[in-house]
């Protein structure tokens, strides 16, 4: 039997998954090719001084910031199948996600199958047609290494897990041109030592927005953390205030705020999300819509309808990430071995759009159709159901959510708990 040929373009988590799962099935897939566009995995984890641009002119893909630690605990922010080592604590800092995945990387033998420093510049699918036989669909990947030299191979499918991070959103404020300090997006904070004493002002209080501000605060900067969502009643900081969104920048360099208040910054910090973005990846042409924060339709929030032998992995956003991948990468899998039988094209576009109608009958805006949230774990359980293969614990579940609690109640020290899993079910709290 001809093994299949899967490019994964992004050697992040995401990719990283695809290529051990992958390699782990030798008698349905070849080997993998795993293109990454910079000289290390890891991908969100590998940490970057850099802002802007690398030395090649692409731009910096990682958006990490020097302190970070995680924000969720490693008893379920790990692959099922792939624990952390037992002695650290629950909420790491990013060098230890980093060699976590370098560690998944050698124990699943995947540094061989990862070309760095390869960017993935188009990806077009090719459809052979032959009398008598039913149309198929390969893959035409171009690539270019460091020195630009082009290189266009065939696959059967393409796996892309390039991550979706790393484009800057940055809303229209109108006048910021009048804005007298510092403007930058969070993608480009990397730690708050030249903010001290300054007065910033942060747009956004999800994830990045609040941390950065408690960072802030901690070298002694006056923040003002502007959101549009209900005022925060969790302990913050005393140097952090909250305000209303910021409408406009006055002339004389002053932010306005939707409450009519005024405020003079020394910098301007947008922590407002990012874009969905695939340049190698001509959306019309695969019946796709790629906007800022949606991209459909996307049968499963993976395939094309019309093309599903192309699987996004990871696009789905207020997720438990590395348990997500291992469910979506074993279900794209069992897709191409033909142990899921999919529906036709026609009947996986309506089940999507029907969907999507759904959730916005519901209210939910168009840019939230992609955020999971409650929603996942019956995701993920279907994907398991169908593709037959062991389920997420329900352990996962009820570590992240009770996590999500201790978030929004404690921002500044729920990363002090640690916590151990007792079985499938259940986890207690260490001292
Ligand atoms: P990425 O990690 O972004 O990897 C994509 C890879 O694709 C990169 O290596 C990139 O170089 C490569 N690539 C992109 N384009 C191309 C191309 N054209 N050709 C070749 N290669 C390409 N998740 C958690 O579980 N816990 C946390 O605490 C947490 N904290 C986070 C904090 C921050 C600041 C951010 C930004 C994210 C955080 N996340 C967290 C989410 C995190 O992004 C995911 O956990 C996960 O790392 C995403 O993996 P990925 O492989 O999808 O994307």
């Amino acid at each position: 039997m001809l093994l299949q040929r899967v490019a994964v373009v992004g050697a992040g988590a995401a990719g990283l998954c695809a290529a051990r799962h992958i390699l782990s099935r030798v008698n349905s897939f070849a080997p993998p090719v795993v293109f990454e566009l910079t000289d290390n995995i890891g991908g969100t984890w590998c940490y970057d001084e850099r802002v802007g641009t690398y030395d090649n002119g692409r731009p910096v893909h990682s958006s990490m910031y020097r302190d970070l630690r995680t924000n969720l605990p490693k008893e379920v922010m790990m692959f099922p199948d792939f624990p952390f080592d037992p002695q650290l604590s629950s909420f790491l800092p990013h060098q230890e996600v980093q060699r976590y995945l370098e560690k998944y990387c050698h124990e699943h033998h995947i540094w061989p199958h990862v070309r760095f420093n390869t960017a993935v510049e188009n990806v077009r699918p090719v459809v052979l047609s032959a009398e008598g036989e039913k149309d198929r669909t390969t893959w035409e990947v171009t690539s270019s290494d460091s020195s630009g030299r082009q290189k266009t191979e065939m696959f059967d499918s393409v796996f892309v897990c390039s991550g979706h991070y790393s484009e800057p959103h940055i809303p229209h404020i109108p006048g910021t041109e009048h804005f007298k300090g510092r403007v930058l997006h969070s993608h480009a904070y990397r730690c708050a030592e030249p903010f001290s004493g300054q007065v910033v002002v942060v747009l956004g209080a999800k994830a990045s927005g609040l941390d950065i501000s408690i960072e802030l605060a901690k070298v002694g900067a006056q923040v003002t953390l502007s959101h549009a969502g209900p005022l925060l009643t969790c302990p913050l900081p005393a140097e952090i205030q909250q305000c209303s969104p910021a409408v406009a920048v006055e002339e004389d360099g002053r932010i306005l705020f939707q409450d009519g208040s005024v405020a003079a910054a020394d910098a301007l910090m947008f922590c407002t999300g990012y874009n969905f973005r695939y340049p190698f990846l001509d959306a019309a042409q695969l019946g796709l819509q790629v906007q800022d924060h949606l991209v459909s339709p996307l049968y499963h929030y993976m395939m094309p309808p019309a093309f599903p032998s192309l699987f996004f992995i990871g696009i789905c956003k207020i997720i438990c990430p590395f348990p997500n991948f291992h469910c979506q990468v074993q279900f794209a899998l069992a897709v191409l071995d033909g142990s899921v039988a999919l529906p036709s094209p026609a009947r996986m576009e309506e089940e999507v759009r029907s969907e999507l109608r759904e959730k916005v009958e519901r209210g939910v805006q168009r840019r939230h159709l992609l955020i999971l949230e409650q929603q996942q774990w019956e995701y993920c359980r279907t994907l398991a159901r169908t593709a037959g293969f062991t389920p997420l614990p329900p352990v996962v579940r009820s570590l992240y959510e009770e996590v999500w609690r201790q978030r929004r109640v404690h921002p500044e020290n729920y990363r002090r708990l640690n916590y151990r899993l007792v079985g499938d079910a259940r986890w207690e709290l260490v001292d």
